[in-house]
């Protein structure tokens, strides 16, 4: 999107040691800065080191958080606490939290609210599963979790959305340019329908098997904003390569 500076975001998931954390954080950090915005996902217990280990050019997001400010929540870690420990952004609602915790819009929406709360800026994952993108639901599954999921200040912070089809996540697969192309230019059209001007100047990011080799592709269709990269976010030099087709 004309004006809008990329955004290359990696999900580290619940991968690696302290130490590979540290090394992947000053790999990616050692990159000269580029057209890209960098954001880097650690798991919460590698956050504060992966601050460290960043010097402050590439951002900091978590993968998710609770609700709540604070509280009797054993096990969870509030929007406040990724502040304090230097995080910019939160991921919320990836297809793995929906599936493996049962997130409806409802949480992610409540989350979404949280963020927003401590000043973070969250980053809203999407997305339709195969059995849906068969039957021509892809879009509408898509819009309504928008409209389930986004909170009303979600513009006014620069909130992010991530597309990612759930069957594209980690197997391999895209869906086509066509595909991808339609499902942003709908997302844009909720985002402006919803936010009015603001909508459109979002991030909306494509995440599924993003690769080195697929990147560029994928980084120059209209309304592509950047991606939210898993498996490739791993290895500093594949990450670097996404970012540098950005
Ligand atoms: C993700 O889980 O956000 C993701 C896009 O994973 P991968 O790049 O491995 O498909």
């Amino acid at each position: 999107t004309p004006g809008v500076r990329p955004l290359i975001a990696g999900n580290w998931k619940m991968h690696g040691t302290l130490a590979a954390a540290r090394e992947l954080a000053a790999g990616v950090a050692a990159a000269p800065a580029g057209t890209a915005e960098l954001l880097v996902c650690p798991p919460f217990l590698h956050l504060l080191p992966v601050a460290k280990a960043l010097g402050g050019a590439v951002a900091l997001g978590a993968q998710d958080c609770h609700a709540a400010a604070k509280g009797a929540h054993t096990g969870d870690v509030s929007a406040p606490m990724l502040a304090d420990a230097g995080a910019r952004y939160v991921i919320l609602g990836h297809s793995e939290r929906r599936a493996d915790h049962g997130e409806s819009d409802a949480v992610v929406l409540a989350k979404a609210e949280a963020v927003l709360a401590a000043g973070l800026v969250p980053v809203v994952c999407v997305g339709e599963s195969e059995a849906q993108r068969v039957s021509g639901e892809a879009e509408g599954v898509v819009a309504a979790q928008l409209a389930g999921s986004l909170p009303e200040g979600f513009a006014a912070a620069g909130g992010v959305v991530a597309y990612e089809p759930v069957w594209a996540i980690g197997t391999g697969r895209t869906p086509t340019e066509a595909d991808i192309a339609a499902m942003h230019a709908r997302i844009r059209a909720e985002l402006q329908g919803r936010f009015g001007e603001a909508g459109g100047k979002l991030r909306i990011l494509y995440g599924g098997s993003v690769k080195p080799g697929n990147a560029k592709a994928i980084l120059a269709l209209p309304h592509v904003d950047g991606a939210l990269v898993g498996g490739a976010s791993l290895v500093a030099a594949d990450f670097l390569a996404i970012a540098d087709a950005a």
